[in-house]
């Protein structure tokens, strides 16, 4: 059992058939930013993400390609899934594969236990399928396709004919588990969010739940089902219990018990998987459930929910190799409110990175530091008097740092920002109006303009503080500039109102330069 110091967070494993668009970076994104967050709170915070290698649809495209699964999904996640991280500057704790031997004997002693307790049992499925969703379908989630497909049914996610299974399977009763699922939903509101997520989750067991088809005998990619080889786990299956595996479940007791349980970060389109089969999975198991599941919105592009076969998927690094790393995690966290849908533009990234990063952030830092190099060669000064309007500033120092911790608590990234940015937006309004170039021509006014800058590396500081989880390179750099002692990701981020400031400031290079060139 936690003790509660500590902080779980996980992203989905992704699907390794195909590369990473800006959708994946933005779920990364953000569990990023609470991960480091919590770190930054003094907590035991831990990030996992990883992949998902096993199933249909990855054989097929191995196939296709001439290689083994196995070698698929190598490939691709050395060549697209790992440098993912780097590209958005993601620092997880672990990267779990489900092709890892700590995932493939554990999930199978998990199945083991499930059977022996009498959760599973044989049986017939006929029924559709859709390999792209890999994902198994009632007549209800289908629709008319059209062009092609004229007069036959599609999967109304990939416009594509679903496939016709007749197997023999094993089944997981999860039909047993409706009452106590519609329990936990009820005794923990925010075991599903956001509220439209849980109302959609809600409803849907409400209708009842059939049994769980969680084998398929008609291919081998996958792991085997430990009491009949001739079957290979349901992808889904299988990919779930990657959060527990990855966590010790079955291998490392003391690490399952610190970690355990964890918050997801999910899409809404896979909210099902989390929110439904696998605390039924869990409470099988008599395993805690998961402490909380949330569903972020979809990237919209032109209206589009983002996606390669619809030609509207952007790769992150098209985006970072002009703006850079931080620039993405803050334009996304900022402009979408997490939860809900969001759309991207060029535009509107050019926009927020010019009046919000360059403008409002890195040049209220340049200006602060390039007067204290000029008005008090670089000493940052310790006034002991102070103004109504410096102890304005310091009361919006901590009013951001409780209310965006506040937010994080709720997972509103973007309300913390707001927060945080109200700090942005007054501090550059008090160098507007207390003017020190005008104080620094009469040395009469010393003992004032001392107080004012020693107010703006005060604000700043802690600023540097707040946006590390957001913008660590740039908040790096500042706090260097700003002498701030010690790693800035030790600075505690709940108390980043009182951080202790140096003795000298040093040069600043522009934390969002000019970006010259026309993109889109
Ligand atoms: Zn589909």
């Amino acid at each position: 059992m936690s003790d509660g110091s500590s902080f779980y967070i996980t992203t989905p494993i992704f699907y390794v058939n195909d590369v990473p668009h800006i959708g994946h970076a933005y779920t990364e994104v953000a569990a990023d930013v609470l991960a480091r967050w919590h770190r930054q709170a003094g907590e035991d915070a831990w990030l996992l993400t990883g992949t998902d290698e096993h199933g249909q649809k990855i054989l097929r495209t191995a196939i296709a390609n001439g290689v083994t699964p196995k070698e698929w999904a190598d490939r691709l996640v050395e060549t697209a899934w790992k440098p993912l991280l780097q590209t958005v500057d993601i620092k997880n704790d672990d990267f779990i594969r489900t092709t890892d031997e700590r995932h493939e004997v554990n999930a199978q002693k998990f199945l083991q236990h499930l059977y022996d307790a009498g959760h599973i049992y044989t049986g017939e499925y006929e029924g559709f399928y859709c390999v792209g969703c890999e994902e198994y379908k009632q007549p209800s989630d289908l629709i008319d396709g059209t062009g092609e497909f004229a007069g036959v049914q599609v999967c109304a996610i990939h416009s594509i004919p679903v496939e016709l299974l007749h197997e023999k399977n094993y089944f997981f009763r999860m039909s047993t588990f409706a009452d106590q699922l519609l329990a936990l939903y009820e005794d923990n509101p925010d075991f599903v969010q956001p509220a439209a997520a849980r109302n959609e989750v809600i409803s849907f067991v409400k209708q009842g739940l059939s049994d769980l088809s969680i084998s398929r005998s008609s291919f081998d990619w996958g792991i085997k089902v430990p009491w009949d080889d001739t079957h290979v786990v349901y992808v889904w299956f299988d990919a779930l219990l990657n959060y527990i595996t990855a966590a010790g479940y079955g291998h490392d007791d003391e690490k399952f018990s610190r970690l355990w349980p964890a918050t997801h970060i999910v899409g809404k389109d896979i909210l099902r998987f989390h929110a439904v089969i696998w605390p039924a999975m869990l409470l099988a198991a008599g395993i805690e459930v998961p402490r909380r599941v949330f569903g972020h919105g979809w990237l919209l592009v032109g209206g589009e929910k983002m996606s390669k076969s619809k030609l509207t998927g952007i790769a992150p690094s098209q985006i970072t190799d002009t703006f850079g790393s931080d620039a993405f995690r803050y334009y996304f966290m900022r402009a979408i409110s997490f939860g809900q849908d969001g759309s991207f533009s060029w535009e509107d990234l050019s926009a927020r990175y010019q009046s919000e990063l360059a403008n409002g952030f890195g040049n209220l830092a340049s200006r602060v530091i390039a007067m204290v190099v000029r008005y008090c060669d670089g000493e940052i000064p310790t006034p002991t008097v102070f103004s109504e309007d410096d102890d304005l500033i310091r009361a919006t120092e901590k009013r951001a740092t409780d209310a965006a911790g506040e937010a994080i608590s709720r997972l509103a990234i973007h309300e913390a920002i707001a927060a945080i940015w109200e700090l942005v937006d007054e501090l550059n309004g008090y160098i507007t109006s207390q003017e020190p170039w005008a104080l620094a021509k009469d040395p009469a006014n010393r003992a004032r303009l001392e107080a004012v800058l020693f107010t703006a590396v005060r604000g700043l500081g802690t600023l540097a503080v707040l946006l590390s989880p957001i913008v660590p390179q740039a908040t790096g750099k500042l706090w260097q500039a700003l002498g701030g002692s010690g790693e800035l990701t030790d600075v505690r981020i709940d108390q980043a109102w009182q951080w202790t400031g140096g003795t000298h400031v040093s040069p600043l290079e522009a934390l969002f330069p000019r970006i010259e060139a026309t993109v889109g």
